[in-house]
C-alpha cells in the first residue's frame, strides 16, 4: 500500500516566509491534485521552540548560513522560522489538509534540528512516522514538499533506511539551493541510494 508524505508545506518556506523557497507556492496546487490518488496521507511540520539552536539569532556573533557544531553535529544556521503557534509555522492556506491522517511535528527539541520527518539529525529520537506507516501496512512512500535539498532529501533517505520503497515526486518539490547545484546533487544522491524520482503526471495517469 502506498502513502503520500507532504513535507513542510508551511508559510515560512513559501515566498514571503522566513526561509522562502523560490517558487515554493507552486507545490501547493500540485500537492492537492496528487492527494486525489492517495488514501493514506500524512504531513510533516517543522515546529520549533523560539530558542531553537538552528536559529542564527540565538548565537551571539553568528550569521545566517554559518555552520556551527551542535551536539556533535554540523548545523547550518537559519533565520528564525516555523516557531510553534506562529503564522509562519502554519500549513499554506491553500493546502488541502482534509485528508491528512496525522501530522508529525519535528525540530521540537531546542538542542537538535530535524530535517527528516522520521528522525532528528542525530537519529536520536523518532517522530513515530516509520511506526505509523508500518502499523498501517504501508510499503511504498511517495514524498513531496519543501525543500528538496533538506527536508525532502533527509525524509527520503530515512524512508529508504526504514525499508520503504521510496519515491520523490520531483515536480512537487522545490529547493533552497544555498549553493547552486544543491538540488541536483540531492536528487543524484537519492537515486544512488535507491530512491526513485517520479513526476506527478505519471502518478495522476495511473
Ligand atoms: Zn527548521
Amino acid at each position: 500500500m502506498k502513502a503520500l508524505v507532504l513535507v513542510d508545506i508551511q508559510n515560512d518556506f513559501i515566498p514571503g516566509g522566513a526561509i522562502a523557497v523560490k517558487d515554493g507556492d507552486a507545490v501547493v496546487p500540485l500537492a492537492n491534485k496528487l492527494q486525489e490518488k492517495f488514501d493514506f496521507i500524512v504531513a510533516t511540520q517543522d515546529w520549533h521552540p523560539a530558542d531553537h539552536a538552528s536559529f542564527a539569532k540565538n548565537h551571539k556573533g553568528k550569521s545566517i548560513g554559518d555552520v556551527i557544531e551542535l551536539g556533535g553535529l554540523q548545523q547550518v544556521l537559519w533565520p528564525a522560522h516555523c516557531v510553534q503557534e506562529t503564522e509562519g509555522a502554519k500549513f499554506h492556506a491553500g493546502l488541502d489538509c482534509s485528508k491528512i491522517k496525522k501530522v508529525f511535528p519535528k525540530g521540537t527539541d531546542s538542542q537538535i534540528d530535524s530535517y527528516s520527518g522520521f528522525y532528528d539529525n542525530g537519529h536520536r529520537k523518532s517522530t513515530g512516522l516509520a511506526e505509523f506507516l508500518r502499523n498501517n501496512k504501508m510499503s511504498q512512500v511517495f514524498i513531496c514538499g519543501l525543500a528538496t535539498d533538506y527536508c525532502v532529501k533527509f525524509t527520503a533517505l530515512d524512508s529508504l533506511t526504514e525499508g520503504f520503497e521510496t519515491f520523490v515526486v520531483e515536480d512537487v518539490c522545490r529547493g533552497v539551493e544555498l549553493k547552486p547545484g544543491d538540488v541536483e546533487n540531492a536528487l543524484k544522491e537519492l537515486q544512488e541510494k535507491g530512491c526513485s524520482l517520479i513526476n506527478s503526471q505519471t502518478i495522476l495517469n495511473t
